[in-house]
């Protein structure tokens, strides 16, 4: 192993929501600071292809094994990586989405930004189920506010008990499709508001305004929507303290002989030669699943079971949101007159849970997010003209089809809390390894009958909504032997939880700040504190509380406690 000669004041392993913000709170407050990255580098203004259009790639946009979501995706990455596999007990299904490459997957995300609100925080006090975690919402919206001054989301005021307001920008205004979604959820009496993005509908901090070219997924190139690399790592590098190390995959953490974090050890993926680093200071945040990980393989006789784990609980308790789907054809959206569909590269409406489960069937809610209406066509857009009436065929009339049908289709996704079980958890396979010999995790899942009948919820409401809507849904309701169109575990791709938060060391791996309760020099700074999932996408919380940690290592640190 190389050890390099200098000491940092703290090194961070990953460069993605939780990575970048802990990069960019950390440099700002004077601290010395190197990140590894175990992906390539990026930088939207130079590399999106945001403007590029279908007809000019011979593949029309069509998926590559690096960029599953379609070759003009800004993010480098997918379900499986070629030399750095995961394995699935017997039963399990799960997949385990990985970016590789600087701002980790916030260069794809959907920019949906939500609040967790008080409920969420202290889910077992109300229900029962799972666990309240150590702090409150008053504790974290201190920094959701300064995440918003810093990052900026549009949305709405509201009035709604556990959809706690941000500091918004204007929302851009629902487009025709979103006009008939809102009718239709009015006369069903769901909630229905402006959706919470984290894109720029004014200009802040020195990045333009959105020009609604609809194509964040590629990356923007005035950085008028979010991503970790050009809103967090580029000014954290502007500082001048920022060290960027790129393909250096992280091995394990190093400890010393009073078992304090000394530093890391990475694969330097260029040359296959293991590299040290040493610093006062580890964070992770390499994602939840991921982290945990990283702390199971960094093994000492001090710590047998792995890092911070002397309760046994890295890589338990691991959730995913709930998920399903429903689309369908609406006839009053075909052969629709030419109008200006312009729009953020995302939903312009949101609709938060709206009802109360003590009446239902099942604990926890979910939100329902929208799609359809006029994107730029694609490679496989209209998901098969034979799905509509009439369509397909060849020549004239099939063009003629496609001209009638454009358009016309809209989808519902639901996205719920999953609570937290014994018997979805990873940890590391005995005899599997990565290409440089890291073992890797082996995961195991199951979903419990509440989110079954969470799911089975969804369904039929997505399916009132098109009813209400004029429309036919495209695929008949899944049954219970089909799990009501559960997605797979992971599938979603917002894994949280491994690295839990609690004030009880015996139960939980890290403390309030994130701090692990065995090592006090070692953080985390991504998904893997979180004790429940909510009803919300998690991004906006991973960001806050890595600011709110980032504050606890830097007052820790000028006191002399770490
Ligand atoms: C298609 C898609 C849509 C999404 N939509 C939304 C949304 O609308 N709203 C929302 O809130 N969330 C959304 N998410 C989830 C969101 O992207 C994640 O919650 C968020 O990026 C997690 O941040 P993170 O820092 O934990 O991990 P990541 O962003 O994944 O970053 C982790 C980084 O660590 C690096 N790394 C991993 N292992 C190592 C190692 N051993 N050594 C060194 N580096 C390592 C990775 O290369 C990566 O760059 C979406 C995700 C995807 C993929
Ligand atoms: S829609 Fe707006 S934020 Fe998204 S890529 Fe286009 S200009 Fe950028």
């Amino acid at each position: 192993m190389h050890p390099t000669s200098k000491t940092y004041d703290v090194c961070i392993v990953g460069s993605g929501a939780g990575g970048g913000m802990a990069a960019y709170a950390l440099t700002k407050a004077g601290a010395d600071v190197v990140v590894l990255e175990a992906g390539q580098p990026w930088d939207n203004t130079k590399d999106s292809a945001m403007l590029e259009w279908p007809y000019e790639s011979p593949r029309r946009g069509a998926s590559t094994p690096e960029r599953p979501f379609g070759e003009f995706d800004a993010c480098i990455g997918g379900w499986e990586i070629p030399g750095e596999p995961y394995t699935r007990a017997p039963g399990t299904e799960f997949s385990w989405w990985r970016a590789r490459m600087v701002g980790g997957r916030t260069n794809h995300w959907g920019r949906i930004s939500l609040r967790f609100g008080p409920y969420d925080f202290r889910r077992k006090s109300r229900d029962g189920l799972g666990d309240d975690w150590p702090i409150v919402y008053e504790d974290v919206a201190p920094y959701y506010d300064e995440v918003d001054r810093l990052i900026g989301v549009f949305g709405s005021k509201e009035t709604l008990p556990n959809e706690p307001n941000g500091l918004f920008l204007p929302p851009p205004r629902p487009r025709c499709h979103e006009l008939l979604v809102k009718q239709a959820a009015d006369t069903l009496h769901v909630t229905c508001i402006p959706a919470r993005l984290s894109i720029l509908t004014r200009p802040l901090n020195g990045r333009a305004a959105c020009h609604y070219c609809g194509q964040c997924n590629r990356g923007c190139r005035v950085n008028a929507n979010f991503t970790s690399t050009n809103v967090l790592i580029a000014p954290a590098l502007a500082t001048g303290k920022l060290t960027l190390v790129t393909n250096a995959m992280v091995r394990e953490v190093t400890i010393d002989r009073t078992g304090r974090a000394t530093g890391v050890t990475y694969v330097d993926k260029a040359t296959g030669a293991d590299v040290g680093v040493r610093a006062r200071v580890v964070v992770l945040a390499a994602s939840a699943c991921e982290s945990a990980r990283l702390l199971l393989n960094s093994k000492s006789t001090l710590f047998p079971n792995g890092l911070a784990n002397s309760s046994g609980v890295v890589g338990r308790y691991i959730t995913d949101t709930t998920g399903t789907d429903v689309s369908g054809f609406i006839p009053k959206m075909m052969d629709h007159v030419p109008h200006n569909h312009d729009g953020v590269g995302g939903m312009h409406l949101y609709m938060p849970w709206w009802l109360d489960n003590a009446k239902l069937g099942f604990p926890r809610g979910y939100h329902i997010e929208v799609w359809g209406g006029t994107h730029l066509p694609t490679y496989g857009f209209l998901g098969g003209i034979h799905r509509y009436p009439a369509g397909g065929g060849y020549g004239k009339q099939l063009k003629e089809d496609y001209r009638r049908y454009y358009g016309a289709s809209i989808g519902f996704s639901g996205r719920g809390e999953m609570i937290p079980n014994d018997d979805s958890y990873c940890e590391l396979d005995p005899a599997a390894v990565d290409r440089w010999g890291i073992p890797v995790l082996r995961f195991h899942w199951k979903w419990s009958e509440h989110e079954l009948r969470q799911v089975k919820h969804m369904q039929e409401t997505f399916r009132a909504l098109i009813a209400a809507m004029g429309g036919e849904v495209f695929a008949p309701m899944p049954t219970r032997e089909q799990g009501y169109g559960i997605a797979a575990g992971g599938t979603i791709i917002h894994e949280l939880g491994g690295v839990r938060m609690g004030d009880d060391p015996k139960s939980s791996v890290v403390n309030r700040w994130c701090q692990a309760h065995d090592c006090k020099n070692l953080f985390v700074a991504d998904g893997g504190p979180f004790v429940s999932q909510a009803d919300k996408n998690p991004t906006w919380t991973i960001l806050a509380l890595a600011m709110r940690t980032c504050d606890y290592i830097t007052e820790q640190m000028k006191k002399g406690a770490l």
